[in-house]
């Protein structure tokens, strides 16, 4: 499949979870829970590690929670879970990470927001504190700018400069402009005050899927640091999957990005991993990066009006997830594997041939009979009550012989 270079970005070493250059994209997410209360953040922590999260980030805005990092960390690690936690500091970070040393070390990387820490004022001592604790404790920084707290100081002072032009750009134009210098302007104050080069991870988020595609386009023609990707404020369900999914997908198409998170509302007490699963299914999506075997399924029509084809592609696809972390460890490749589970005779056995194992059911009228393919070749006909367990049998067989 054809995608297209990656633009060469410097590596940052997350604790041992390399971002950028030619390593692969790294999925990450972040945790909804008070960081305080830490069983909760270290039993989602794990949730979001178990369904492939590669770097955690919690919230410390409070004394309480950055008291609690420390513990969540070492709870974690004697768990066998060692994803590296990252710190998401605003206003009060300079504070929390000089009060509080054993958060500061524990953590594997701090975010830094420049539109609410001091930068581009006269003093810029909150700024400068947390990048010298991140020298001192050795840890890299991603700045994370967001246009929800641009700097209104760079803001306005750009205002002020574009109204001077003889033809001015847009407010638009403008903004995006702000949140690109901020984050580098800032990247280069973090070095200036002895992060290394190689500590820096920088974004730019935005909630409009072509303010975000330009905003990148920009970041990553200006500079080479590994670039964290994410549509923020995404919102709800499919309007914040969909949205998601394609302004990520037309920058990374372009080799932009080293790092992802999706930025998706839950619903009340919903499954805070479904961001996880999305942030892969976008990378597997466009052959980046293979997480899982994918299921391909036909949509269903008027010649397959039983619901039995549907929930066979939907224990199917469970399944596969499931078994996942077990197979991860003993069958390199099987996250390659393609599973057709189709409806009927019409593009069941042409689309079952296409994946590695497929199985066509029978459709309204048909003979109750579903033809299964191995590699393109017809492998035997299951029939009967038993069909679901029985193309689970030969699923793990395959996995078995050929993984
Ligand atoms: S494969 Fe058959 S059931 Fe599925 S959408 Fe096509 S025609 Fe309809």
């Amino acid at each position: 499949m054809a995608v297209k270079c990656r633009r060469a970005a410097a590596v940052v070493d997350v604790s041992g979870v390399k971002v950028g250059g030619n390593h692969p994209i790294v999925v990450q997410s972040m945790t909804n829970t008070d960081t305080a209360d830490t069983a909760s953040t270290i039993n989602q922590v794990m949730a979001l590690a178990r369904a492939g999260s590669e770097l955690v980030r919690v919230t410390v805005n409070t004394e309480e929670a950055a008291a609690a990092v420390p513990k969540i960390v070492d709870c974690l690690d004697k768990f066998g879970v060692p994803v590296p936690i990252i710190g998401d500091f605003h206003y009060n970070g300079h504070i929390l990470l000089r009060k509080y040393p054993e958060c500061a070390r524990a953590l594997a990387k701090y975010r830094i927001n420049p539109g609410n820490v001091n930068i581009g004022k006269k003093h810029d001592d909150n700024f400068r504190t947390m990048i010298e604790v991140a020298v001192e404790y050795d840890k890299p920084v991603r700045i994370g700018v967001n246009w929800g707290s641009l700097d209104q100081v760079l803001l306005t002072r750009l205002m002020d400069e574009n109204s001077q032009l003889a033809e001015p750009k847009d407010a638009r134009e403008v903004t995006l402009e702000a949140i690109v210098v901020s984050a580098t302007e800032s990247a280069k104050a973090a070095e200036r005050y002895g992060l290394a080069h190689d500590k820096i991870i920088l974004s730019a988020k935005v909630s409009g899927v072509q303010d975000l595609i330009d905003v990148y386009r920009a970041l990553a023609a200006r500079c080479d640091y590994p670039l964290h990707l994410g549509l923020t404020e995404a919102g709800m369900g499919s309007k914040g999957i969909v949205a998601t999914t394609a302004a990520l997908a037309v920058v990374l198409q372009e080799g932009i990005g080293d790092t992802i998170r999706t930025s998706l509302t839950p619903l009340p007490n919903g499954d805070r991993t479904e961001e996880v699963i999305v942030s892969q299914q976008i990378l597997q999506s466009l052959g980046i990066r293979s997480f899982t075997p994918q299921v391909t399924a036909c949509p269903g029509c008027g010649r397959t009006t039983s619901t039995f084809f549907q929930e066979m592609a939907d224990q199917i696809q469970t399944y596969l997830r499931e078994q996942m972390p077990v197979w991860k460890a003993h069958h390199k490749g099987v996250e390659e594997m393609r599973v057709a589970v189709m409806g009927c005779v019409v593009n069941g056995p042409g689309e079952s041939k296409h994946a590695n194992l497929g199985i066509s059911l029978p459709g309204t009228f048909e003979e109750p009979k579903a033809p299964v393919f191995v590699d393109g070749r017809l492998l035997k006909t299951l029939k009967g009550d038993r069909i679901v367990a029985e193309f689970i049998e030969l699923l793990d067989n395959y996995v078995a012989t050929r993984y």
